[in-house]
């Protein structure tokens, strides 16, 4: 191969960049020529390309979002489109795509593998809910910016004797929740992976409550349920002040952390290595102490589910 692609596709996330500038740099280092993909699968449709050199992608490293923009591309479902995306990738010359994105962007990147484009997977969300590694790129930002979310409400929390109910994102996967819980010392935290019952949730309060504990902190993952609908039990079943916090999109801006910006950098150069070893049409990932790429047909045999032990501890050390 002489010349890649590179995209950012669903939803933004913290190292995305990073892995954008680790992409270019790595591939022109090893004789490639880089294209950009504007706005994801979208800039396949709309012919928005653009080269990117070293210079292109210099001082974006530290930089939040994408600066190749991203897209949710909904006629990209459709095979007709797949068809004219691939034309369009070999009327440029592109012998390989790189796709930087979450799990339907891993969906898309498949579609395109099958119209006889080789594509590899970086992932990147801030979900964490991809099969085929432990860890997606955004995911420590994240968690990291929740938390010192939560420790800013804990001290209204606290003087106020309130139950802060906060409600995180995670699309229908509960990591952002449950790391988040845990590294703050929440209460409780509710994630779609376990069967949430807000009559427990009050017992547990008001047990917490008689023991001494004037305020608590409650996470709510949004792929759970709404936090309004949490607040609003807790108002109505106990003598408990409940206040309400949705976090949004303050959680997928801003710097990655130092994990997330070595992560995005260790993942393009396996990227790029598959892609000159003729290893590809795989997702790019941590799989334990090392970095693999797994072939999308395999990658659902390497789904890393909610950490069980975590999510017990958060509720014994919550008390
Ligand atoms: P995040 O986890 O951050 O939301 P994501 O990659 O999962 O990221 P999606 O919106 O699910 O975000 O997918 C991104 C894009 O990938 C879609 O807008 C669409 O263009 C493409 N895509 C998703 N699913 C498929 C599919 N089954 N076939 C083809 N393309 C798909």
């Amino acid at each position: 191969i002489t010349k890649i692609g590179v995209l950012t596709s669903g939803g933004d996330a913290p190292g995305m960049n990073a892995a954008i500038r680790g992409v270019t740099r790595y591939a022109i280092e090893q004789g490639l020529s880089v294209t950009g993909i504007i706005r994801g699968y979208e800039g396949l449709l709309s012919h928005e390309i653009m080269p990117l050199d070293r210079r292109d992608v210099g001082g974006i490293i530290h930089r939040g979002g994408t600066m190749l923009r991203t897209a949710r591309c909904l006629e990209f479902m459709e095979e007709k489109t797949q068809k004219e995306a691939a034309a369009y990738i070999r009327e440029n010359d592109i012998d390989a795509l790189v796709v930087i994105g979450g799990d339907g962007s891993m969906r898309g990147a498949q579609a395109l593998s099958k119209q006889g484009i080789p594509t590899i997977v970086i992932p990147g969300t801030i979900d964490n809910d991809m099969d085929g590694t432990e860890y997606t790129i955004g995911f420590d930002t994240t968690v990291n910016t929740v938390l010192q979310c939560v420790n800013r409400i804990r001290d209204t929390a606290y003087s106020h004797d309130r139950v802060a109910v906060i409600e995180v994102m995670g699309r229908h996967a509960g990591f952002i929740a449950l790391h988040a819980g845990l590294a703050a010392g929440a209460e409780a935290v509710l994630v779609p992976e376990h069967d949430v019952s807000l009559e427990d949730l009050c017992m547990h309060l008001n047990e917490s409550h008689r023991m001494g504990k004037m305020s608590s902190i409650v996470i709510v993952a949004e792929g759970a349920m709404k936090g309004s609908d949490v607040y609003d039990y807790i108002k109505e079943h106990t003598y408990l002040e409940p206040n309400l916090t949705v976090l949004g999109y303050v959680q997928r801006g801003g710097s990655p952390t130092a994990r997330d910006a070595i992560m995005a950098s260790l993942f393009s150069e396996k990227a790029i290595d598959c892609l000159l070893s003729g290893t590809y049409n795989c997702v790019i990932g941590q799989i334990g102490e090392t970095i693999a790429a797994t072939p999308y047909t395999e990658a659902p045999r390497y789904h890393f589910p909610l950490d069980e032990n975590m999510y017990r501890l958060v509720h014994q050390l919550g008390r």
